[in-house]
């Protein structure tokens, strides 16, 4: 049997790479707008940095991380997300020693162990941002802010935004004996990754995905009426904020983040239109990951995108374009087929898009090829254009032909890109 594609991942073909540039292109352009700058670290790192900087009662470390032992014994594991690499990264080159608020972007692709399913990968990509440096509210909200705007920007529609605060630590402490105390009674009838978290990460519980542990749920204490005072001002000025930026949300006080260094703001972004897995952003403030990581107490705030994701939304909206060809060259015979990569090859550094047949067929076969190629125009070298240094040029929708010397062609470009204003 030959061999395919692993389990869990995907080949990105070349009829559907048009969506992905778009999505990264305007990614790009909004970040880099808003003075957010591109960052790329390794796509692995050492297995410590995720087990610290993730946590290691969450699902991505204590089930979907892949980990190996290099040829060095080291033990190694690929990136599951962006956060931790970028914090260590921001630690390892002083980078809160420059004083300024580090607006840090970054676009690549995560590794999970995963149950693959529609939307859900092994091999998947995010784009994201982490603002280390400032613990003003403003700081979320323009990070909610631009994550909007590029989802927006992509075409994508139907989407909401689920906004949360869990306050601080201290609070959190308030609130986690408070959902023990409630779900301690329930604990027979919670699925058994919520029976193993009930003691070790209760908030986590609220993100349990089973039907029965939901139901129980529905009467547990809410994070919201455990906020100090300190606490719900901020999440009043995050969500006036946002307010005053025209974007909409839903406060929801069942999205959490089960580990100690999140704070304040969560927040999600989902679709209508993705079924079971709906959430096409996540982020939220992690003041004490820095910490945690070995660096200085630095607030900061952050989000992830899954692109796949984003991918599948706008491909129920738009097909998918291909680079159009602006030049066909056709040739036969051995000195017109030389001189037809050269031509080619010297249209190209004058801005063309040019594609060159190769294949040495009968002229007719070439000319199918060339209708087909999408083309404006096409170049035509045979035996006598290749005495005389001369091709023929024909304009693929009207038909009409004329003969042009390969000098001009290659000396003069603004003539011909002239005619092709005229007859596009
Ligand atoms: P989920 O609840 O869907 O597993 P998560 O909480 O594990 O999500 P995050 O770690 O917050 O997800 O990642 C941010 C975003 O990355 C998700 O909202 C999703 O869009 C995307 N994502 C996460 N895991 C995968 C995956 N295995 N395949 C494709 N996209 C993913
Ligand atoms: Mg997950």
């Amino acid at each position: 049997m030959s061999i395919q594609a692993t389990r869990g991942t995907r080949d990105i073909l070349p009829e559907e790479i048009s969506n992905w540039q778009r999505v990264e292109a305007i990614a790009r352009e909004i970040l880099g707008r808003a003075a957010y700058q591109e960052i790329r670290t390794p796509i692995f790192e050492q297995t410590d940095l995720f087990e610290r900087g993730i946590g290691e009662t969450t699902d991505v470390v204590g089930k979907e991380m892949y980990t190996f032992k290099d040829r060095g014994d080291r033990s190694i594991t690929l990136r599951p997300e962006g956060t931790a690499g970028v914090v260590r990264s921001y630690i390892e080159h002083g980078m809160h020693t420059q004083g300024d608020v580090q607006r840090l972007w970054y676009l690549g692709a995560m590794f999970r162990y995963e149950r693959p399913q529609a939307g859900r990968q092994r091999q998947f990509h995010q784009l994201g941002v982490e603002v280390l440096g400032s613990a003003d509210a403003r700081a979320d909200a323009e990070a909610i802010a631009i994550a909007s705007d590029i989802l927006q920007s992509v075409g994508l529609k139907n989407l909401t935004l689920q906004l949360n605060s869990i306050g601080d630590a201290n609070d959190r402490q308030a609130y986690r004996t408070a959902l023990i105390e409630y779900l301690t009674p329930h604990q027979e009838k919670l699925d058994s990754d919520s029976q193993n978290r009930l003691t070790k990460n209760p908030l986590r519980i609220l993100d349990s995905k089973d039907k029965q542990t939901q139901e129980i749920l529905q009467g547990a204490p809410s994070i919201l009426d455990y906020l100090s005072s300190e606490s719900q001002q901020r999440f009043d000025r995050v969500q006036a904020l946002l307010q005053d930026l025209g974007i909409a949300c839903n406060i929801n006080a069942r999205l959490v983040r089960g580990l100690d260094y999140y704070t304040h703001t969560v927040f999600e972004i989902q679709s209508d239109d993705l079924g079971a897995q709906a959430t096409v952003c996540a982020g939220g403030r992690y003041d004490g990951l820095v910490s945690q990581l070995g660096g200085a107490e630095t607030p900061a705030v952050g989000w992830a995108m899954g692109l796949e994701r984003l991918v599948i939304l706008l491909q129920q909206i738009q097909q998918s374009v291909v680079n159009p060809v602006d030049l066909y060259v056709v040739s036969r015979g051995e000195k017109a087929e030389a001189q037809a990569l050269n031509l080619a090859h010297s249209l190209r550094r004058s801005g063309f898009t040019v594609k060159l047949d190769m294949s040495g067929s009968a002229f007719g076969k070439q000319f199918k090829r060339a209708d087909r190629s999408g083309a404006i125009a096409c170049l035509i070298l045979g035996d006598s254009e290749a005495e005389n240094g001369t091709a023929q040029l024909k304009w693929l929708k009207s038909g009409a032909q004329s003969e042009i010397t390969q000098s001009e062609l290659m000396n003069n470009p603004a003539t011909l890109r002239q005619q092709f204003e005229e007859n596009a």
